[in-house]
């Protein structure tokens, strides 16, 4: 019989709970976060990163949890917030053991917690952690890969987006440029093709992924990585990093709109949500365009999970975006403002 390690409960301002594990036998070090269960239980992914610290990881699931409270909030989940990072190179660490262990610690925590795969976890692995708890999500042969009910709700914010900004013109005539097209873009990428838009350009580090899009759809034009911000598109889709919003960028940006899948993309809200909004550039809020895939894990968690019924919820995105859009427009603040403000009516 394996005796695990006893966790230990950091108390840290804010948060209603922190807990550290580290079980060298199977090589699982990490944290799990819980921000706030006031709207329901805390579910967020579980991210295994190469932290240079042991600090680096805490600060991490400390605001990935915190993000996830306002996602959940600002889509009219009853959901809170949450979130496990658990440190190591994803490549060497991973093993039916290390997700088992893991989610015995996930098991402590009585379902305060529920997990789910984020960035270098899978449905797979979800599939080891349920072996030791239920509160679990993203599990094979149930809710599963949640990227192209994420990339869906893009798609459904881009339409929303476009009727804001360009209330006369039709979203197949519109020119659209894609940083990313890992999961979520490749997904969103179908369905802007199966809109009938014709004008994508795309830019991708992995060579792979560029060269299997322009396989599927030989009328992409694809361009290095640092020119597909500042391309003369009317949209700009940002599908692969946080934090590309900033001073340098926001100069060269000549899309009247930016919605995407990508979290955190302005390097900082105060900063440069203001600023587009004086270049009169709309900034899709991400936490709000992005929720598709938690809408997703939502219904596996709270139902019987029917899939049609997860996308007439995830419809609801391209709504929810026009009324921040237009609180924003009324209150002259810029749209991440009125998400914030939207987020935390929910949680009062
Ligand atoms: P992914 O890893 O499958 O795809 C990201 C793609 O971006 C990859 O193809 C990668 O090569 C490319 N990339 C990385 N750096 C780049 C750069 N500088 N220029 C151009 N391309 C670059 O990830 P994903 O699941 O599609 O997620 C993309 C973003 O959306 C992330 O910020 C993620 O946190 C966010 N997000 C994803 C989901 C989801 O359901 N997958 C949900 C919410 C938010």
């Amino acid at each position: 019989m394996k005796i695990y390690p006893k966790p230990i409960f950091h108390a840290i301002p804010g948060y209603e709970m922190v807990m550290e594990f580290n079980d060298p036998s199977v090589q699982l070090h990490g944290f799990i976060a819980v921000h706030n269960t006031k709207r329901g239980p805390a579910l967020g992914g579980t991210r295994i990163w190469k932290y240079d610290t042991r600090e680096s990881a805490l600060i991490d699931v400390l605001r990935l949890a915190k993000g996830m409270t306002f996602k959940a909030a600002g889509a009219d989940l009853s959901l809170g917030g949450g979130k496990a990072v658990l440190i190591g190179d994803a490549k060497l660490v991973k093993s039916p053991a290390y997700f088992e262990t893991y989610g015995h610690y996930v098991h402590l925590l009585k379902g305060q917690y529920i997990t789910a795969e984020d960035v270098n976890t899978t449905s797979a692995d979800m599939m080891h952690i349920a072996k030791k708890t239920p509160h679990v999500v993203g599990r094979v042969g149930k809710s599963g890969n949640p990227s192209p009910f994420t990339a869906l709700g893009v798609f459904y914010g881009i339409q929303a987006s476009v009727a804001f900004v360009f209330p006369k013109k039709k979203l197949q005539d519109l020119s659209f440029a894609i940083q990313g097209v890992g999961q979520t873009g490749s997904y969103l990428i179908d369905q802007l093709v199966a809109a009938g838009v014709k004008q994508i350009t795309i830019a991708d580090i992995n060579p792979s992924h560029v060269e299997s899009m322009t396989k599927k759809y030989p009328q992409i034009k694809v361009v290095s990585q640092e020119f597909i911000m500042s391309l003369p598109v009317d949209v700009f889709c940002p599908c692969a990093l946080g934090g590309i919003i900033n001073d340098a960028s926001i100069e060269q940006l000549q899309a009247k709109i930016v919605a995407g899948s990508a979290n955190n993309i302005l390097l900082d809200d105060q900063i440069h949500g203001p600023k587009a909004m004086e270049k009169g550039i709309l900034i899709a809020p991400d936490f709000i365009i992005n929720a598709g895939g938690l809408i997703n894990v939502y219904h596996e968690h709270h139902s019987d999970y029917q899939e049609a019924e997860v996308k007439e919820e995830i419809k609801r995105i391209g709504n929810r975006l026009t009324r921040i859009y237009q609180m924003a427009k009324r209150d002259q603040i810029h749209p991440f403002a009125a998400a914030t403000a939207y987020a935390n009516q929910q949680l009062k």
